[in-house]
Order: structure tokens, then sequence, then C-alpha cells
């Protein structure tokens, strides 16, 4: 045994960068041309194990610099802590990111910081999770209901839920956990595709995608829509005459419109049966999710990948604005937040539907999802994540997907571990990838001066 405590040696801070505009994936109607980023971070310790702490934020290009800055600026917060007490306990730095109170006026709890929060506090979580052997999902669901009530920070909501009745769901959902777990190895969690419904492609692509996801087991599907209405007919129409009635259409417009409009767009395409309309309007607009909820009945309203804090999520549920909340694994303060909204969703019998894809957003809620079914909801009904057919292979634990269920993964920590050689390349600007482009860029430029 070390005499000295293992301690967190470095925090080191990583801008990467995938060229993902060029094929327009990912493309919608607010974000025509994404390049799909991630602010990474590795925490690294002297503990002589092996073992390091990873985790990221998902930006989609330009500003993945000024987010990388904001990790670190955390720095001075991580470095140095004892690992041991690091991990036997995430909520106390959790608390301490957030409570530094220079740069919570940055936010406060929302925005570049709490999203660097978020990257740092889930690097502790992989940590964690890996120094016990377990995949992150299982490290949760056998905790101990009163450790994991005591990793949440519910200052402003308490009106909605109290410690106690945390403490009282998290009891009953490991009632039966076993069994849960046991069903999650064998089958799985259900599953929807993404990747047949960006903007960008055309029909051919469209119909060719969408009878894909249904060949493969998929029984959702969804859409972007919102830049024209009369696109958006045509495409609800081809999607659905491809996909037939059985299958569940989503479709999502990221934030395109106001409320009226929402409201009458949406009407427009119900002929089609949309299962859910996602982002209808301002991610921070909770009344106006409510008037479009009640205005598009039986169309369920879905929002939650912009949502920025547990307090907006609270406002959501307490309104009755949402039908379907969608938790971003990297959008909040991390798993200790997004236990909270987790637990909120449970008190509001609301169902989680995880937004996922852009750059390892799949590898990490998988996770989350699959604690809540086994130790916390105790049920996949109407519970599916998203998938996006994107990036997976630069990650050393890829999620691995069959007849359109996430499969449980059993790799110890968060799935969070990109491929080194993979950050070595797309790190932006001097990574090789980068540097070949932007020399040939300089160089076309150049010439076209000449000329
Ligand atoms: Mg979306």
């Amino acid at each position: 045994m070390s005499p000295t405590p293992a301690r967190i040696t470095a925090v080191d801070t990583y801008d990467i960068r995938f060229p993902t505009s060029r094929e327009l994936d990912g493309s919608d109607a607010m974000n025509p041309d994404p390049d799909y980023s991630a602010a990474y971070v590795v925490l690294r310790t002297d503990a002589g194990d092996g073992h390091e702490g990873h985790g990221f934020t998902f930006t989609i290009g330009r500003g993945n610099d000024v987010q990388v800055a904001a990790i670190d600026a955390l720095r001075p917060h991580v470095l140095g802590r004892d690992v041991e007490e690091l991990c036997a306990d995430p909520g106390v730095v959790s608390r301490d990111l957030i409570g530094d109170s220079q740069l919570r006026w940055l936010g406060p709890e929302k925005g570049l910081m709490h999203m660097a929060i978020g990257a740092v506090v889930n690097a502790v979580w992989d940590l964690a999770a890996k120094r016990a052997r377990k995949p992150l999902w299982q490290f949760l669901a056998d905790a101990e209901p009163e450790w994991l009530v005591s990793q949440i920070d519910f200052r402003y909501l308490t009106d909605a839920l109290t410690p106690g009745e945390a403490l009282g769901l998290l009891r009953r959902g490991r009632e039966g956990s076993h069994e849960r777990a046991a069903d999650l190895l064998r089958r799985g969690f259900p599953a929807y595709t993404t990747s047949p419904g960006w903007l960008g492609y055309d029909d051919e692509k469209l119909t060719r995608l969408a009878a894909q996801a249904v060949a493969d087991g998929f029984t959702q599907i969804k859409l972007k829509v919102g830049a024209d209405l009369a696109d958006d007919v045509r495409r609800c129409r081809v999607a659905r005459s491809v996909v037939g009635p059985g299958v569940r259409m989503a479709v999502d417009a990221n934030q395109r419109w106001d409320v009226d409009e929402a409201i009458t767009w949406t009407q427009a395409l119900a002929e089609f049966d949309p299962y859910w309309i996602e982002e209808p309007t301002s991610p921070d607009d909770v009344l106006g999710h409510a008037a479009i909820r009640k205005a598009v009945a039986p169309v369920k309203v879905a929002t939650g990948e912009h949502v920025q804090n547990r307090i907006v999520f609270k406002q959501l549920l307490q309104a009755g604005a949402i039908d379907v909340l969608q938790i971003d694994a990297a959008r909040v303060g991390g798993v200790n937040e997004n236990l909270a909204i987790l637990l909120l969703a449970a008190k509001f019998g609301m169902p989680v539907c995880p937004h996922a894809g852009g750059v390892g957003l799949c590898e990490l809620v998988q996770h989350l999802s699959m604690f809540d079914y086994v130790a916390l909801s105790g049920t996949t009904e109407d519970r599916v994540i998203e998938y996006v057919d994107h990036l997976h292979e630069h990650f050393l634990e890829p999620v691995v997907i069959r007849e359109g269920h996430y499969q449980a993964p059993t790799a110890p920590g968060f799935s969070a571990a990109m491929r080194p050689e993979s950050i070595a390349e797309y790190t932006y600007p001097g990574g090789a990838f980068w540097a070949a482009d932007l020399a040939q860029r300089e160089h076309a430029q150049q010439k076209g001066t000449a000329a």
C-alpha cells in the first residue's frame, strides 16, 4: 500500500473537431453545417493503477476552443485532489465547481461554464466507476439510495422534490433491480434512430436510410423539420410511406419556431402521425411549450437537449409543458445533476428519452437510461434513447446496437474514452487532419489571390 494518498496530477484538455459538415451529417433547421466537436478533458493520477477519468462536452465547431478554456478555468479545483476521496464522493467536487463564486457569475448554472463543469464531473464519475470495476450504469444501480441522494444538489428543487421523496423513489426503484439488470444485459435498452432524417439529405437518401432503419429493428425514427413547410410535408410523406403506420416517427424543429408558428406547422404535419415534436421553440420558454402542448395534442411535445439545468426541467414538469423529457449527458452539470433530473422525471411520471448523437453522447447517456430502468423508473415503456450512427469508431468502447436496442456496456467506466490516435488526428488546429486541411485552404487562397 502506498504511504501517501494518490492525487490528481493533471487535468489535460483537448479541442477535438470532426469535419462532419462536409457530408451534411447532423444538419437541421438551425444548425446547417455542424462540425461535431468535443471539448475533452482527461484526469490523470499517480495511483499507478492505469486509470484515468475521461469527460467531454459536445459542441458543433467554432467555439470549441472557448469551451476548452472554460474547462481550463476549473483546473485549480481538481488538481491535487485525493483520488480516493474524490471518487468516494463526486458530489463534493460538483458542489465546489458550481460554487466557485467568481465563475458562477458567468452562469449561474447555465451555458459554457456549466457545460465545462459537466465535462469535469463526468470525468470524475468515469474514474470512480473504473476504480470500482463497473460500468457506470451498474455503479449507480448498485449504490445505496442514501448515498445517491447525498450526490444531489436539492437547492431550488424542494418545492417539487425533497430529499425524502427522492430517497423513497430510489428505495422503490431498487425492488426487482436484479431481475431488471439481468433483462437489460439480455435485451438491451430500446433505441430510435435519427440517421435517416437530417435536413440536408435528399429524398433518395431519406428513403434508403428509413427502410434500413426498419430492417435494422428500430421501431422509431426521427426527421428534422422546420426550414420549409412544403419540403417537410413531402419528406414526412416519403418517410411515412417507407416505414408504414406501425413505426413511430418523431419530428424535430431544433428551436426554429415562435409559439404560434410551432402550433400551425405541427398541425400541418399531423396527417403523418408524428409521435412527438421536439424542440418546437426556445428551450427557455416554459410557458411557450405548455401552450404548444395544449394545442398540438395528441402529438407529444419533447425537449431537453438544450435545457440548461435542473431548475428549468423542474418548471417544464410543473407547468405541464412536455410529454417527453430529453436529458443530455453533457449539457448540464454532469451525472449529479442528471440524477436530480431523472428523479424529477420519476416523481412526475415522465418518460425520459435522452438526446444523443453528436460526438460520444450515445456512449455517455446510455448509462443514465440504463440506471434509470434498473434502479429508478423500473420500466422501458415509451422510453427510447436516440441513436445516430456517427463517429463511434473514435471511442475505445463504442456503443453496440442490436435489433434496435443499445446493448448494456460491461467495460468499467462511462464509455467516455476516445482513441488516442483519433485525438491526435482531429485535435484542432494542430492535429494531422486539420494541419493538412488548413494548409490546403491557405494554398488555395494564395492561388486565388495570385489569380
Ligand atoms: Mg434534437
